[in-house]
């Protein structure tokens, strides 16, 4: 790598990281980069620049974006039975989604890596630091399992090789085209798979093919904004319903500089009720400052609540609700609603409510096995593109 590259890694890294662990030995942390450094990575350029064809054109409103799978994959989830499901769900929406927009679909999961979690609280509820997701420390609620551990990061990157190899054969038998993505969180592991390609030597995190900055860590000044500016992948953005039109034209100047389409997706997550407040005036100010981004609507991360049965969970109809009030929005102001992301997965589970076969509070301890929030099942998930679908032909 250049040594204008190096610098301008460092200085993106010197600047104050949200959400990172504290590793107990900072020499052990050092001794893993350096093998990732020299490890092949995950993903290719050449996919990469493919799927930054494909989000352009959904900024230009002729593709739909489905961007789904679990809120924290695990290590002993990563399994070619759990994989297989949530991709076939994945592709089922898609089809459903495709035939009523008519219009291609660029199909994202959150897979191969998808192993960093960003937390609101420092402890759990046994009071023991909280759980980070697989690549930090273990979910088990021990107090050894809990210290961060970077060998952690080893084994996500071998998981996300052998999921990125087992959607690749998908690919190959003609199944479909799948691109992967992830919350580019933790800096210590995704700093390792920069590589630079291309004519111009830009870096490309080939740790995945689409990474998203979360609602936790879009701090302006932070190190994950100034990070995400270095890498030539295509970048996602959560807006939760404290973000300002302001403070997301910003993002866009520091992001996408030269105003490629595509460049950057706003993931709006604002919550059911707060979408026809919040929505309009980001869409308003972001569309006169002429970037052409990618509207997405995430309708899981503003609509969780407890159960009266005390599980974490969201309701179908607020999912429901959020998604149509980002169409009739966006229907509002004339902009293009580009894509959904969801957390679902192919199994049956029983971790969000209603849908048609009505899971209830006391339903929800059936099958509730999601290692950090609540998904979709796949008949929900299948429910909900229905209904989507059915927006979309209106
Ligand atoms: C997530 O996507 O799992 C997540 C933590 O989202 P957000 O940053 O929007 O809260
Ligand atoms: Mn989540």
């Amino acid at each position: 790598m250049s040594p204008e590259a190096l610098q301008r890694i460092d200085d993106a890294l010197t600047r104050p990281a949200a959400q990172q662990p504290v590793w107990p030995d900072p020499q052990a942390v050092a001794g893993v980069r350096d093998s990732l450094l020299s490890a092949p990575p995950i993903t290719l350029p050449s996919e990469v620049d493919r799927l930054r064809r494909r989000l352009a054109a959904v900024a230009r409103g002729r593709a739909f974006l489905v961007q789904g799978g679990d809120c924290a994959e695990t290590f002993a989830s990563n399994t070619p039975a759990h994989l297989g499901a949530n991709l076939r769900t994945l592709l089922r929406m898609s089809a459903v989604l495709g035939h009523a927009a008519r219009l291609p679909v660029v199909k994202v999961g959150r897979i191969a890596g998808q192993f960093a979690k960003p937390r609101s609280k420092a402890t759990d509820t046994h009071g023991l630091p909280v759980y980070r997701g697989d690549i930090v420390n273990s979910a088990t609620p021990d107090p050894r399992l809990r210290v961060p551990d970077p060998d952690r990061m080893l084994r996500a990157y071998a998981n996300s090789g052998a999921a990125m190899r087992f959607i690749r054969r998908l690919h190959r038998c003609g199944i479909a085209e799948i691109f992967t993505s992830h919350e580019c969180l933790l800096l210590d592991y995704e700093r390792t798979m920069l590589r630079p390609a291309g004519p111009g030597g830009r870096l490309y995190n080939l740790s995945s093919h689409f990474l998203w900055i979360g609602e936790r860590t879009r701090q302006l000044d932070g190190a994950h904004i100034a990070f995400a500016a270095l890498m030539a992948n295509p970048i996602g953005i959560k807006l939760g319903p404290t973000a300002t039109p302001e403070e997301v034209v910003e993002y866009l100047e520091r992001l996408d500089p030269d105003h490629e389409p595509g460049r950057v997706t706003l993931i709006t997550r604002l919550g059911h009720d707060q979408v026809e407040k919040v929505l309009p005036g980001i869409v308003e100010k972001v569309e006169a400052s002429g970037h052409q981004v990618v509207w997405q609507c995430d309708a899981m991360h503003g609509n969780t609540h407890e159960s009266t049965t005390g599980y974490k969970t969201r309701h179908f109809d607020r999912i429901l609700a959020e998604v149509r009030s980002f169409f009739a929005v966006h229907r509002e102001l004339g902009t293009y609603p580009g894509g959904i992301h969801l957390e679902l997965t192919g199994e049956p589970v029983t971790e969000c409510q209603g849908g048609a076969l009505h899971v209830s509070d006391h339903d929800l301890r059936a099958c509730y096995s999601t290692a950090c929030d609540p998904r979709l099942n796949h008949r929900q998930a299948m429910e909900l593109a229905v209904r989507i679908a059915r927006i979309l032909r209106s």
